[in-house]
């Protein structure tokens, strides 16, 4: 088997990004999806990369405009310049605020952006990463409606009511599920109405996840996986899908 894929990893915020790179090898984790939520978010982590912190890891990258950040006049500008160079895998994170207020101007113009970051991600056929958790899955479906042509959708970190999930999942969109699912009920639940093929596993390093966890590591993927095949048990085994579907959604062009 390929090694394990670790589909959402913010570079530029983890803490000790060498030291986590060395503890994911050691666990097989060795392939990572570097998302960008912002265009300095993803000039940071080129910085970081032309040090050559993450060997051996392999990635490939995203960006797009975090809807919960209050972006530079430029940036939709300075996204577009990134992705004229050809070197961004998806499109995201992008999507819809849960968690903080924004003021009207900051929410109108991110609204907007987010359409126009969708219609990119149609006409260049590049998959889309999307933040749109709770109240917010729901409008993000019909929203997406509007791109019928989008080539793959994954719902990150996904906590929304049944009805949204279940649509999601026959709409075949992705579901990005993380190692909050070892202690937490409601992710279980979840889980359980998403096809096999359609999960995606990931982190979102450095964000914890469990209770008192300062902070999250791609190297919790390996015993997500080792939970997922006492879980809900596949013929292949969990790592091996994992890795099938994060292949088939990103395109294998890693680095
Ligand atoms: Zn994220």
């Amino acid at each position: 088997m390929d090694s394990l894929w670790d589909t959402h990893v913010h570079l530029d915020t983890m803490p000790s990004p060498a030291q986590a790179a060395r503890r994911a090898d050691q666990q097989g984790v060795r392939s990572w999806v570097l998302v960008a939520s912002s265009p300095d978010a993803y000039h940071q982590q080129s910085r970081l990369l032309a040090q050559g912190i993450l060997s051996p890891i392999r990635y490939v990258r995203t960006v797009g405009l975090h809807p919960e950040i209050v972006h530079a006049d430029g940036a939709l500008q300075a996204l577009r310049d990134i992705m004229d160079r050809g070197s961004v895998a998806a499109i995201g994170e992008i999507g819809l605020p849960a968690y903080r207020f924004l003021t009207r101007e900051a929410f109108n113009r991110n609204w907007e952006w987010l359409y126009i970051q969708l219609s990119w991600a149609e006409a260049r056929q590049l998959p889309v990463v999307v933040h749109a958790v709770h109240a917010g899955c729901e409008p993000m479906l019909r929203i997406l409606e509007e791109f019928p042509g989008l080539r793959q959708v994954v719902f990150h970190w996904l906590k929304a009511p049944a009805e949204a999930v279940q649509e999601a999942a026959s709409r075949r969109y992705y579901v990005g599920i993380t190692p909050d699912i070892l202690w937490r009920g409601r992710d279980r639940t979840l889980f359980t109405q998403v096809p096999p093929d359609l999960v995606l596993l990931e982190t979102d390093a450095p964000c914890p996840h469990r209770p008192h966890n300062p902070r999250g590591e791609p190297h919790e993927i390996a015993e997500l996986v080792r939970f997922l095949d006492a879980f809900s048990p596949l013929p292949g085994g969990w790592g091996e899908l994992s890795v099938l579907n994060a292949q088939r959604f990103f395109g294998w062009a890693g680095q």
